[in-house]
């Protein structure tokens, strides 16, 4: 496996709630990554030897600011590039945006911003267009990135990571509950492969607080707090995994099928019937299938 990615995901908790969001991000959250785990990971993706980027994502990483700083700086300091996601709460006025930013001036190669009505409301983005201009001030390179509504059939997905614009809602993980009855669904056979995420070749993995690896949110390779990154990703074999083994067999139809699953139904894209799968599977696989943070239990 050639990882160049790793996505650290330094809490669970957000102050929002968005409908949308892939890790069930919010206020009542539970689990935030230590100085000693980023420090492990760093370690451990030095010993890969292939990883380029370590983005700082959550929930919303600027909550535990002392920790996003320190790693961004043990990060850049062992020769990363990097990356952070955030809702760009802390942009309140230009002076403010311009202190939480000046610390990582130098250190980050990509800020990405969450702005959408799921976020703000779009008629009131103030706080993205603050962020950009410290950013800017700072010579820090800002990316918008935004989740259309999902009634908007013309957008198109992202594959893999969220591009820079707008991009249509997925339906994992939150958004598979709480926006499903706004769209269009189609008979679960349709579902035939994973359309979003490269589950033989991956290039970017999440990790997650409690040390899990996600190869897809909700779905892990294991725990680089028991086993190092390098050995998860040796012995990863995607054909005989219990769950990317079917998908990349027939997608999350396959599920379904090799599982005996009676969730047969009608569904608004992969991902909702892969969530709705993986759900009642998760007894049975519940190394593979966790932990309770990304299925909002
Ligand atoms: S189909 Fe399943 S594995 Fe593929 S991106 Fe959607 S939720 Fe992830």
């Amino acid at each position: 496996m050639n990882i160049d990615g790793l996505h650290l995901l330094l809490t669970y908790q957000c102050n929002f709630k968005c409908d949308h969001c892939f890790v069930w991000g919010g206020p009542d959250q539970y689990g935030t990554m230590t100085l000693g785990t980023i420090r492990e990971i760093l370690k451990q993706a030095q010993d890969m030897g292939t990883v380029e980027w370590i983005y700082f994502e959550g929930g919303e990483p600027f909550l535990y600011y002392a920790m996003l700083q320190r790693g961004v700086e043990i990060a850049a300091r062992a020769g990363f590039k990097v990356g952070i996601v955030s809702n760009a709460y802390w942009a309140t006025e230009t002076e403010d945006a311009l202190a939480c930013l000046e610390p990582l001036k130098g250190r980050v190669q990509d800020l990405s911003i969450s702005s959408d009505a799921y976020h703000w409301n779009q008629a009131d983005d103030r706080r993205t267009r603050v962020a950009t201009e410290a950013a800017q001030d700072l010579g820090i390179p800002l990316g918008v990135i935004s989740v259309a509504p999902p009634e908007a059939t013309h957008v198109a997905c992202s594959h893999g990571q969220i591009a820079p614009g707008e991009s249509a809602v997925v339906f994992r993980g939150r958004a598979a509950q709480t926006l499903t009855a706004r769209a269009d669904k189609h008979p679960w056979e349709q579902f035939t492969e994973c359309p979003f995420e490269d589950l033989r070749e991956p290039g970017r993995v999440h990790l997650d607080p409690l040390g899990y690896v996600h190869i897809c949110q909700g779905i892990t390779l294991g725990n680089l707090l028991q086993r190092p990154l390098s050995e998860l990703f040796d012995s990863y074999d995607p054909a005989n995994h219990p769950v990317t083994g079917p998908l990349l067999d027939g997608g999350p139809a396959e599920l379904l099928r090799r599982y005996d699953l009676p969730c047969h139904g009608n569904y608004c894209d992969a991902c909702h019937l892969c969530d709705t799968a993986r759900r009642a599977l998760r007894s049975r696989f519940p190394g593979v299938l966790g932990p309770d943070q990304m299925y909002g239990e």
